[in-house]
């Protein structure tokens, strides 16, 4: 096995995460050559790490022991980087959004047809197990057909650091996490989207979304909540899943939650009215104990390898990539509707 020499470009945050955290665990894939960042100070910190520290992106491109490198800075810079990188003739992992909107995603495609090298962007949640327990059920039923997902994070800190506060840098949430959410749910449910709602909230006066929320309805039947938040001193769950015969809630990445399904027991006597509020009700009184079985959630499994591994054998053996730049390319033009939802105020046509 030969590791792939890898450079680290912007090692802020998610740079030092890839190269301290991630490719440690990989040594036999990948070899570490070392870091270029903008930043003296994050250059004296690469050396610290004990990282070469790069001092311009041309020594890194000029470098023939650098076979890849991995983009983890500012999302306006990541179309540039990918372009010369490419065309100096090495492959790409980049962080997500991949690029500001689809103009720029279909150039760095266009280099990467012209190149033939691998780029490949970094969707690391299509791995996270709370997504895997919602693919688990989507696939395997265990609450009979899905119809409806509401997929959230919601935090109470504001947007997090400097670049993400402003619109030239590519912040905003909806391309900060909303990315990710939506890569899940394209990635999970085979079936194009009919419809796209959205609205924003500008609740911390950031020239960028603090928050959005978004309606997508699949043309399978599917409609899917997607929400992000920065202002939400109480959380709802991470993830709200309805089927056909039952519903779970993945409460937080610790995978705490619910399954309830219905027990299909028969001779069920009718639920009784229940006092609600000042009045009475028996559409919303709770099912009796035999109507519904509460269930362990069950586990997913990723049948696909993880992200680093898959990305040496597309370099080294030409297997085909988990994260594929069509997918990407869709969930791009989906961001890009769904920030024209937003400003036209209206539901629009997708696929
Ligand atoms: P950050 O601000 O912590 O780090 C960015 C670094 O890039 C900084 O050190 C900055 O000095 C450097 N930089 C800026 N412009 C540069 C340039 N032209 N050349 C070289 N270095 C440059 O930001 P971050 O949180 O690490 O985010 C970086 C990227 O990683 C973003 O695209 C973000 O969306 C992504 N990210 C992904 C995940 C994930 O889970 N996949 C998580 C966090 C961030």
């Amino acid at each position: 096995m030969k590791p792939i020499n890898v450079v680290g470009i912007g090692y802020g945050g998610m740079g030092s995460y890839h190269l301290d955290h991630i490719l440690p665990n990989e040594t036999e894939r990948f070899h570490v050559v070392g870091t270029y960042d903008i930043r003296l100070e994050r250059q004296e910190k690469s050396r610290e790490m004990g990282h070469k520290a790069y001092d311009s992106l041309e020594s890194v491109l000029g470098d023939k022991e650098v076979e890849a490198v991995i983009i983890a800075t500012p999302n306006d810079s990541h179309k540039d980087i990918a372009i010369q990188s490419l065309r100096a003739g090495k492959h790409v992992v980049c962080e997500k959004p991949v690029t500001l909107n689809l103009q720029e995603l279909d150039e760095i495609l266009a280099v990467v047809k012209e190149t033939d090298k691998v780029f490949m962007v970094h969707q690391n949640r299509r791995w996270d197990p709370d997504f895997l327990i919602t693919r688990e059920l989507y696939q395997n039923e265990h609450i009979g057909e899905l119809f409806q997902i509401e997929s959230r994070v919601q935090g109470a800190n504001g947007i997090p650091g400097d670049w993400r506060h402003e619109k030239k840098y590519g912040g905003g949430m909806l391309l900060d996490w909303g990315v990710h959410l939506l890569d899940q749910l394209l990635f999970m449910i085979d079936s194009p989207i009919k419809k796209v709602a959205a609205d924003f909230s500008y609740i911390l006066g950031n020239d960028v979304d603090d928050g959005f929320i978004s309606y997508l309805t699949f043309q399978n039947g599917i409609k899917a909540i997607v929400e992000v938040g920065t202002t939400n001193f109480v959380k709802l769950p991470r993830w709200y899943i309805k089927g056909t015969k039952g519903t779970a809630i993945i409460k937080d990445w610790d995978l705490s939650g619910e399954l309830v399904v219905r027990s299909g027991e028969e001779n069920i006597s009718a639920p009784k009215p229940i006092k609600a509020g000042v009045g009475l009700t028996k559409t919303m009184a709770p099912p009796s104990e035999e109507a519904t079985a509460l269930l362990e959630l069950p586990r997913g499994k990723a049948e696909y390898d993880p992200f680093y591994k898959n990305f040496y054998s597309v370099v080294r053996e030409g297997a085909e990539p988990v994260v594929k730049n069509e997918e990407v390319r869709r969930v791009m033009a989906l961001i890009e509707k769904i920030f024209e939802a937003v400003e036209k105020h209206q539901i629009l046509d997708f696929e």
